[in-house]
């Protein structure tokens, strides 16, 4: 097995459209959708049909599957007309506020950022 903690999340049941999500960009290797707690004008997140759990378990040969999905975040946040900036924020494990483990990236934008104090 590939990655060490391969139990599904509430992303998988998003992929396999088993629970319904704002989906705003899908291809064979990845899907977006807006975030269902905002914390931003525009937040969404994009996340690899591979239910990778967290960026520490990413391996070598998943190279391309994640600069794809800065690509794809990037393009979509175009899209989204963030046009002063935007966020790109992946949260890994306990001290990373990591509540699913299913790889994401969130986007977020429309607001200014401050650099996280706390
Ligand atoms: P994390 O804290 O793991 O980096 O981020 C998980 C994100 O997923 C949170 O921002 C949370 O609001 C979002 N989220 C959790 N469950 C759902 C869901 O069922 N649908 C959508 N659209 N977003 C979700």
């Amino acid at each position: 097995k590939k990655y060490g903690s391969p139990a599904p999340t509430i992303f998988s049941k998003i992929i396999d459209k088993t629970i319904p999500a704002d989906i705003i960009y899908e291809d064979n290797k990845c899907l977006a959708f807006r975030d269902i707690s905002p914390q931003a004008p525009v937040h969404f997140l994009v996340i690899p049909r591979t239910p990778i759990p967290r960026i520490s378990e990413a391996h070598d040969d998943d190279a391309p599957l994640l600069g794809h999905l800065l690509l794809v975040a990037k393009n979509l946040a175009k899209k989204e007309g963030l046009t002063e900036g935007y966020r790109l924020v992946i949260n890994e494990g306990k001290h990373g506020a990591q509540s699913v483990y299913h790889l994401h990236l969130h986007v977020l934008g429309g607001r200014q950022m401050q650099w996280p104090p706390g």
